[in-house]
């Protein structure tokens, strides 16, 4: 860690504030991913679905060739530097039958390297995905400890870092799944289950980064603690249940970048995202992942927008900073519900202020400062007492703001920022 957090993450994504998610064509992407830019004012990423031929969880791990005119679709998204893009790869699975109903690689070079059951027989999963024929798409995991797994990731990564030039690639699965249980002895590890399967990964994903370029980063699906050393950013689109409390932020905010949130763009979700969003300002996440089409959206977009710069006029703290306790509300406030869709109905309840907090230091200037953020998701002004400890973070402020009850107005995202000396 240096004075701007983690040294081996590139700082354009350390300051990165906003996602959108994509599956559109590559004719449209560049044309899409202009106007998101251009709206919100600040730069960018783009996580790209389907930008292979191949279709969605079927005939993996073969991303290659990408779609006609990929390559330069990226370099178009890309050129002013205010745009990134981090396509999809799946890190765990390979397709049974990997060329259509056809078995291409997967007896002759995929099977010795799949995770074995006691019995022997490659474990296998299904997502829903259908052959040509209608059959079910059958996936196998692959065993991290094998050569043949780890080279084929690190293939497919180096195709899309070093060939098509993007700026990161989002590994699926590899953060969200649990070991499996590998009974093969050709693989040399310990068998079942133990610490090997995440170590095997770490020495993949060690020798991929360092053939990847610098600028580059790695992302993989959910806030899996055992892989923060090996990533740069989760993708923490199951931060979807009541109560939530900001525990992984205290921790490794600032280690590395959380984003993402499963949002539905039809306006019937607008409640819903307005609470994700500012969930995501107060738990110091980059703001989305979300269709870039919400920019046409008038009932949306304007929230959304300031959202994302509220966070990016304060982006140094989440990634320099660490959280601090959020503010406390002491007036009995409304509360707001809404359904948040994680497998179906997901009802959230939840007060209709959020609050997040974060400090640092500047050791230069033998300063301390902190940024209280709150947000009021209801369509109603709310009036609060607000209590915050200046003490326990070390900020000797002569002026208290929180004096008084604080007005919050609706819709918009507040913050307060306040500095002292050491
Ligand atoms: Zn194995």
């Amino acid at each position: 860690m240096g004075e701007n957090g983690r040294l081996d993450t590139p700082q354009w994504f350390k300051e990165l504030c906003v996602w959108a998610i994509s599956s559109q064509s590559i004719e449209k992407m560049p044309e899409t991913m202009r106007k998101f830019t251009d709206s919100l004012g600040i730069t960018t990423a783009l996580h790209w679905y389907n930008w292979h031929q191949i279709p969605f969880d079927n005939d993996y791990p073969h991303y290659f060739p990408a779609k006609e005119g990929f390559r330069e679709a990226v370099a178009e998204i890309q050129k002013n530097g205010d745009c990134y893009v981090m396509p999809y790869i799946n890190g765990r699975l390979w397709d049974t039958r990997d060329k259509g109903v056809d078995d291409f690689q997967f007896t002759s070079l995929a099977l010795q390297a799949t995770t074995k059951k006691e019995n022997g027989k490659p474990y296998v999963e299904k997502y829903g995905s259908k052959e040509p024929d209608g059959s079910e798409v059958e996936l196998a995991v692959m065993c991290p400890s094998t050569d043949v797994w780890k080279k084929k990731l690190e293939e497919n990564i180096s195709l899309l870092t070093n060939d098509c030039g993007v700026a990161g690639v989002y590994v699926d699965q590899v953060g969200a799944a649990k070991p499996v249980l590998c009974f093969d002895k050709s693989h040399g590890h310990p068998l079942a289950g133990g610490y090997w399967w995440n170590s095997e990964y770490w020495k993949m994903f060690e020798g991929i980064r360092e053939k990847m370029p610098r600028e580059t980063v790695l992302t993989t699906e959910c806030n899996a603690e055992t892989f923060v050393n090996v990533y740069d950013g989760f993708l923490t689109w199951h931060f979807q249940y009541q109560n939530q409390v900001p525990a992984f932020a205290a921790v490794y905010g600032g280690s590395l970048q959380m984003f993402g949130r499963s949002f539905q763009i039809e306006s019937r979700h607008t409640l819903a995202n307005r609470m994700k969003m500012a969930q995501q300002l107060v738990f110091g996440e980059q703001i989305g992942w979300i269709d870039p089409r919400i920019v046409d959206d008038p009932r949306q977009f304007p929230f959304f927008r300031k959202i994302v710069n509220t966070r990016y006029q304060f982006r140094d703290y989440f990634y320099k900073g660490e959280m601090i306790r959020p503010p406390k509300l002491l007036d009995n406030i409304s509360e707001i519900s809404a359904d948040w869709q994680w497998q179906g109905e997901q009802i959230i309840t939840m007060g209709a202020v959020l609050s997040g907090a974060w400090r640092k230091t500047d050791e230069k200037d033998n300063t301390v400062s902190a940024v209280y953020f709150f947000v009021n998701v209801s369509d109603k002004p709310i009036t609060s007492q607000v209590s915050v400890q200046f003490d326990e973070i070390g900020l000797k402020t002569t002026a208290n703001p929180f004096e008084k009850p604080v007005i919050f107005e609706p819709g918009i995202p507040m913050a307060i920022e306040l500095f002292s000396l050491k």
